[in-house]
């Protein structure tokens, strides 16, 4: 009688399956539409997080997060791989692509444990395997300050996930995480990258983090307040938002259940006013003042700033200094250094705008050039809001172009 033995996953079948439990994770596939929105209405592009190939070492974790599908407790095909079997995939799946290399797991037994594995694996990959590409590294929540230092030594970026916004979410949604397992390892990965730059050690250069944004019913001032206090803290490289989903309960979290679904604008404006925060030089404060809790859908964040002090407007772009031509909605880093220089030889004048490309759609409204306002009665008009919004450019109401 033949005997029938569980078949052993193929090596596509296990890279799917690790890609599927890494879908917390940053990704520029899953993130792509995100991106796409965040663009589609920004005076920059939005890039994705670098393409690479998600390795997942065990699939089945010791802990028990309720949005997750590797939680503790779920009948489940489970698998773990050796840091050398993980490390041989990894490297075959981007060997004949420029993809980077993206090292996470679930909590194998305890947090050391599985950062000993995850260290294991890069240390292969980078001595063994000769792989020179990019290498990202999660960090377990709580691990010892030992091991990152030993995964860090291999890493170009290091990353352990803050989750939610308020530290009561915790006990909403991952009972064993909290505030000090979190960010415990983020403060030592922060100062070791200082500490090892500045004594030329090899280590990694940089480290993110990720929010699933809506997960515990906060509002986007309280993650614009957090993700502000992280960069400062903690030198983040960057904050990623994911659009939180969990639909039903999880057992053991029924008690606090309430259905979430995300909407993908929010975290596409998110990342808008992230970008202001990081790039142009906007506060949170300024993003969202005291009496404005969320993001509007309508307008970008930079036109909703405008449209709160419209005192400061029009601009003069000839007199106009770089920090103020950064605050002109339409205008970005690109185009103000654009008109900086052009301004060197002569007055710049409207015609001048469009012809270096600097799109007037939205920054007319709210400049002046040599004195002359092109607007027309925009920024007094009753529907002003409507007119700036993403929907109103879309139907081309004052198509200047
Ligand atoms: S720690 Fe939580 S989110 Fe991470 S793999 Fe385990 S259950 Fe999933």
């Amino acid at each position: 009688m033949e005997l029938l033995l569980p078949r052993k996953p193929s090596e596509v079948q296990l890279l799917d399956k690790m890609a599927a439990d890494a879908v917390y994770e940053v990704s520029s596939d899953r993130d792509a539409e995100v991106f796409a929105m965040a663009s589609a209405s920004a005076i920059h592009s939005f890039v994705p997080p670098q393409k690479t190939s998600k390795l997942y070492l065990c699939g089945h974790c010791a802990f028990n997060c309720a949005y997750c599908s590797c939680r503790a407790g779920l009948d489940r095909e489970d698998y773990l791989s050796s840091p050398a079997e993980a490390a041989r995939l990894a490297f075959a799946s981007v060997k004949n692509s420029s993809h980077g290399i993206f090292l996470s797991s679930a909590i194998c037994r305890n947090a050391d444990y599985t950062q000993e594995l995850l260290a294991e694996c890069a240390r292969i990959l980078r001595k063994e395997l000769g792989f020179t590409g990019f290498l990202h590294v999660k960090v377990m929540p709580g691990a010892d300050p030992c091991l990152i230092e030993k995964t860090g030594r291999y890493a170009d970026r290091l990353s352990v996930n803050i989750e939610v916004a308020k530290s009561s979410g915790y006990e909403r949604i991952a009972k064993q995480k909290n505030r000090e397992n979190i960010l415990s390892p983020m403060s030592e990965i922060s100062s070791r990258i200082a500490k090892n730059r500045y004594e030329r050690k090899p280590f990694a250069l940089s480290q993110t983090t990720q929010l699933m944004a809506g997960s515990t019913g906060e509002d986007d001032r309280t993650i614009l307040t957090l993700t502000s206090a992280l960069y400062r803290k903690y030198a983040l490289k960057r904050v990623y938002f994911s659009a939180f989903r969990y639909l039903s309960p999880a057992k053991g979290y029924e008690a606090d259940f309430s259905p979430v679904q995300t909407p993908l604008w929010r975290t596409a404006r998110l990342y808008q006013a992230d970008s202001l925060m990081r790039l142009y030089g906007f506060s949170s404060e300024e993003i969202l003042p005291e009496g404005e809790p969320f993001l509007s859908r309508e307008v970008d964040p930079k036109t909703a700033y405008a449209l709160r002090h419209l005192d400061l407007y029009p601009v003069e772009i000839n007199r106009a200094d770089f920090e103020t031509l950064l605050r002109v909605p339409g205008i970005g880093i690109v185009s103000a250094k654009k008109i900086l220089v052009a301004r060197r030889y002569c007055a710049v004048t409207h015609d001048m705008l469009k012809k270096m490309r600097i799109s007037l759609k939205k920054s007319v409204y709210f400049i002046t050039c040599g004195g002359k306002y092109l607007g027309g009665n925009v920024l007094f008009s009753q529907n002003l809001r409507y007119v700036l919004s993403d929907n109103g450019f879309q139907l081309r109401l004052f198509d200047d172009d």
